[in-house]
């Protein structure tokens, strides 16, 4: 349930609050919005029934009890009496009228690939950069990435061009090695529904970017994204990455209807990555612009210095000397949503 303070509400009765719905045995999440301050009140079946008998609507400053009733509780758009997050990593802004520009080839293969492809996607105005250590191959005789020697280099290009870093984790083991470097850990689409993952995320605080399953539904998804806010980290950003269906001429369908969509379910931001769902060069522009266009939060896309030598997902990288343009171009479609490139 969703508790509402009243405007005029003091620390003092917040906090009484909190305290009740802790000793009722369920985790109390403090929401400060622009007028007020909401409390969600999350336990598991048994703790709803004994936080209904609690009369905290009857304690000082609450306004009302508002039952929250999509099985999303944090993730809902509700909680945040629709207003949607604007979330603040390394000095960006993500959400809100901020576009997010995050870069970087698929995976680090060597230094001077991943300087290169960092300093183009600085120049070419990135807020982020992308690159993968560890890698989730669909083949365990591809190339599976350098792990803790990618995590290096991944250090060096963010003290090189002060970028922040997108990185993702696929084993718990890993956590603390990417922790180090992390500004944001990427779930990736195959580890979506990976809970225990997703919690140990959760416990660490640090943000999420946590991509859509190949098959998974936006409520999947919201409530994948539940267990990490469940563990009190806020900072989740939604991926659509493309999803799997009958058509068989791309690598991927991109599901742009999601991102209005998820714009009504949730508050958390929403961004898209065209790369893996073309899986093709060519598609990534249009379907940036069309992604922006439509108000997504921003793009993940795959940048490489030289596509022709990658050793994972070339077709789709962008030429690292085409990102400038590529850029601007699409910064122009996010402006039609009345959004900016998220800068320091
Ligand atoms: C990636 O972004 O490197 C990646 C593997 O993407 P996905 O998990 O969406 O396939
Ligand atoms: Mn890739």
């Amino acid at each position: 349930m969703m508790i509402v303070m009243e405007e005029s509400a003091t620390e003092t009765e917040v906090e009484a609050v909190v305290a009740k719905i802790e000793r009722a045995g369920a985790k109390a999440h403090r929401s400060k919005g622009a007028r007020v301050t909401v409390i969600g009140a999350i336990g598991d079946v048994e703790q709803d029934a004994s936080l209904s008998s609690l009369g905290l609507e009857a304690q000082p400053g609450v306004d009302r009890i508002v039952p929250i009733l999509k099985p999303y509780k944090l993730a809902s758009l509700q909680i945040r009496h629709g207003e949607h997050s604007v979330l603040e990593i390394a000095g960006r802004k993500i959400g809100g009228d901020h576009f997010s520009l995050i870069a970087g080839p698929c995976t680090v293969e060597s230094r001077d690939q991943m300087l290169d492809a960092a300093r183009a996607v600085a120049d070419g105005g990135a807020s982020m950069l992308r690159g993968g250590a560890y890698k989730p191959r669909t083949s365990p005789y591809s190339f599976q990435g350098l792990g803790a020697d990618g995590l290096k280099l991944l250090a060096e290009a963010r003290e090189q061009t002060g970028l922040p870093i997108v990185t993702e984790l696929m084993d718990v083991s890993d956590l603390d090695a990417v922790l180090e470097v992390a500004d944001v850990i990427q779930i990736g689409a195959r580890n979506m529904q990976n809970y225990p993952l997703l919690t140990e995320i959760g416990r660490s605080g640090r943000p999420a970017l946590l991509k859509r399953g190949l098959s998974a539904t936006l409520d999947e998804l919201l409530m994948a994204a539940e267990y990490i806010l469940k563990e009190g980290n806020p900072n989740v950003i939604l991926c659509e990455r493309g999803i799997r269906t009958f058509e068989t001429a791309y690598r991927f369908t991109l599901d742009l209807m999601a991102i209005p969509v998820l714009k009504q379910m949730t508050h958390l931001p929403v961004i898209v990555d065209p790369s893996h769902a073309a899986g093709r060069r060519d598609l990534v522009e249009p379907l940036s612009l069309a992604a922006a266009a439509i108000g997504a939060d921003g793009v993940i896309v795959e940048v490489h210095p030289n596509p022709d030598e990658a050793v994972c997902d070339g077709p789709q990288q962008l030429r690292a000397d085409d990102f400038q343009d590529y850029s601007r171009t699409v910064l122009q479609a996010s402006a039609l949503a009345g959004k900016a490139l998220s800068a320091v």
